[in-house]
């Protein structure tokens, strides 16, 4: 059986700077939003399937998702987000599954922004929540893709709070040091998956 940890954290808290690191000591990661793009990749049922209960507005001229269109609709209709939901997460949980279990190392990360929101938790024997403070979140954040704040608070504010994911999380790393602080934090968790993943194998 695979040992799955969830990776999880809310935009621009460090998922990916924790995940670079869990690769490098040779652990398997499985990104949902990569996941999440594969299934709506043009030939996918998934993409069909949209197509056929939205209309054909969701597509751009060449067939592909038009992304901006959709996620415009669905912050202006939450009834729409909730129907692209439920043809998306089942695919989306479907080829996680898949590559999880196929994945070749003595436990695997699964990184996923929404990990609790949308129950892949539950898939997963630990979750990991990489933790830090709103205005950190904010201030990296637009560094890195050059957003304005505005747009990354309104993202935010469809993520799960701070308060509730710091609840469900089995272990919580602060990163709101350096990233010599962060590794340093993720060492022994690290041991620790390692053990308890030795632990189901026997
Ligand atoms: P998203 O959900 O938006 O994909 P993320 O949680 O994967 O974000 P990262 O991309 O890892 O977040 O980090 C956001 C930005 O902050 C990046 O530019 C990254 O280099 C930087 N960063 C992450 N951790 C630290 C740190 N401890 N010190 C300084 N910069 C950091």
């Amino acid at each position: 059986m695979t040992y799955i940890v969830g990776l999880t954290g809310g935009i621009g808290s460090g998922k990916s700077a924790a995940s670079a690191w869990f690769e490098q000591q040779n652990i398997v990661v499985v990104d949902a939003d990569v996941v999440a793009r594969e299934v709506v990749e043009i030939g996918q049922p998934t993409l069909v399937e949209i197509q056929r209960q939205f209309g054909k507005w969701v597509l751009e001229p060449s067939g592909a998702l038009n992304r901006t269109a959709l996620r415009e609709y669905i912050f202006q209709y939450p009834e729409a987000r909730k129907q692209l939901e439920a043809i998306t997460h089942p695919a989306i949980r479907q080829s996680i599954i898949q590559q999880l279990t196929q994945a070749q190392s003595p436990y695997v990360i699964l990184v996923s922004p929404l990990l609790f929101e949308t129950k892949q938790h539950l898939m997963c024997q630990r979750s990991l929540l990489i933790d830090v403070p709103i205005a950190l979140q904010l201030d990296r954040a637009s560094q890195r893709d050059g957003q304005s704040r505005a747009q990354i608070e309104r993202i935010i504010a469809t993520q799960m709070s701070r308060k509730d994911k710091q609840q469900l999380a089995d272990d919580i790393v602060d990163n709101s040091a350096d990233l010599a602080q962060l590794y340093q934090q993720l060492q022994p968790l690290h041991q620790t998956y390692l053990r308890q993943s030795q632990l189901l194998d026997n």
